[in-house]
């Protein structure tokens, strides 16, 4: 697997001007990181997917992946804007020419944001296809209401992913879903309500509200009713990309941990010197690389055109457990100071928190395993 040294070394340098000091003041205020996102675009990062007739840089996912995890190896925060990435590949796959020829361009060059995606709901959570959003035909219009949740940085997006119903959940339960390339600046208070939701860490999320809002017919993607299909096609390369993240994350605890280690004295030795300091650290790098591992593989299907269901899922469940575990590790090494905000440690222990939960639950991989892989009874 090529490791892309030259962008990882690049990425590194543009990640430098961003150090702890700016993220801590943008957690404190739940501020968006607006300045990081705008370099990153600026250098052609969050466009390493669009296709080069599309004005992108046509990379393979897994430079993507190495993009991201250098970001958060680095202290930073992907989740800011990842989605800008990985989101545009719905419409690549299943939009039409025009389409394609209008908006890929202008995501490619950062003139257009596409990073809010409108799947979860309140009432359905995880069982998508029981969402209850609508999109009801009106002449040249599509008429929308519902509601979304957790539709993280759609107050910094100007295009919204949408997934809603336009038919009935028959003969599959996976019918009657539809996406829509929805151009929130057009619906803005005109029928989308956005509010925000505080968490803990810093993510951007919002609540949406959709009430007759009227979106014009051409922003379907792909065929009615295909939705559902269209959204799964997409999730192997986010799964992916945000098992990546979390090798970064997973690394940047480690660094951490370590550097502490052996600088901290007590009892007049580095605390890294007894093995209940080493150990901890030590299991978590062996399953940060373990998990590793697996990105690769399922990258390398993915790329390969092969189907990669079960592994992006299994990396993405590995890497997060893995960075989890390696952040626990940062607190206890660090004693007092693991709770200190000067420190970084507390702030990143709460963002790699989120992705044992999104954006797919740990249980809901684990069934997917056992009944897809293992072949055992379904358990919902
Ligand atoms: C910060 C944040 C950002 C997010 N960003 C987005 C976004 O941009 N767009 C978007 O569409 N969504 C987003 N999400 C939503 C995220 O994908 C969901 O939170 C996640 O998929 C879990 O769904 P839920 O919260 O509805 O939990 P639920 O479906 O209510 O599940 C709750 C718990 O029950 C477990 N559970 C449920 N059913 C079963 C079962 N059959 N067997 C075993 N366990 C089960 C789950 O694993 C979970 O642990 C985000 C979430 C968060 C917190």
């Amino acid at each position: 697997m090529e490791n892309f040294t030259e962008i990882r070394e690049e990425v590194a340098k543009l990640c430098a001007d961003f150090p702890g000091a700016y993220w801590r003041a943008l957690d404190r205020e739940s501020a968006y990181p607006t300045e990081f996102v705008r370099a990153l675009g600026e250098h052609g990062w969050l466009s390493a997917l669009i296709p080069e007739e599309y004005g992108g840089s046509g990379l393979p996912l897994s430079a993507a992946a190495a993009i991201l995890e250098e970001i958060q190896r680095a202290g930073c925060n992907g989740g800011a804007c990842h989605a800008q990435m990985y989101m545009m590949g719905a419409l690549l796959r299943h939009g039409s020419p025009e389409q394609k020829r209008e908006y890929l361009p202008q995501i490619a060059s950062g003139a257009l944001r596409l990073q809010a995606f409108g799947v979860t709901e309140p009432t359905s959570g995880t069982d998508t296809t029981a969402l209850k959003t609508t999109a009801r035909r009106d002449g040249a219009d599509y008429v929308v209401n519902g509601q979304k949740i957790w539709t993280s940085r759609a107050e910094h997006s100007d295009l919204m992913l949408l997934l809603a119903r336009t038919g009935p959940a028959s003969p599959k339960r996976t019918d009657g879903l539809s996406v829509f390339l929805v151009d929130m600046r057009a619906v803005k208070d005109n029928g989308l309500t956005i509010r925000p939701i505080r968490t803990m860490m810093n993510h951007a999320t919002t609540e949406v509200f959709f009430e007759e809002m009227r979106i014009p017919a051409s922003t379907l993607v792909g065929e009615e009713g295909r939705g559902f299909r269209y959204i799964l096609s997409g999730m192997n390369a986010e799964r992916i990309l945000i098992a990546a993240e979390c090798i970064g994350d997973a690394k940047w605890f480690t660094e951490k941990s370590t550097a502490y280690a052996n600088e901290r004295v007590v009892f007049g030795r580095p605390i890294g010197q007894n093995q209940g300091i080493q150990f901890p650290i030590a299991k978590a790098y062996a399953r940060m690389r373990a998990a590793e591992l697996m990105v690769y593989h399922a990258a390398a299907l993915y790329e390969a055109g092969q189907d990669c269901g079960a592994e992006a899922n299994m990396a993405k469940m590995l890497a997060a457990e893995a960075s989890w575990e390696a952040a626990e590790a940062c607190v206890q090494t660090h004693g007092g100071f693991g709770f200190a905000e000067e420190y970084d440690v507390e702030r990143k222990f709460r963002e790699t928190r989120l992705y044992q939960v999104a954006p797919i639950s740990t249980n809901l991989i684990l069934s997917h395993l056992a009944e897809h892989v293992l072949g055992m009874p379904r358990s919902y």
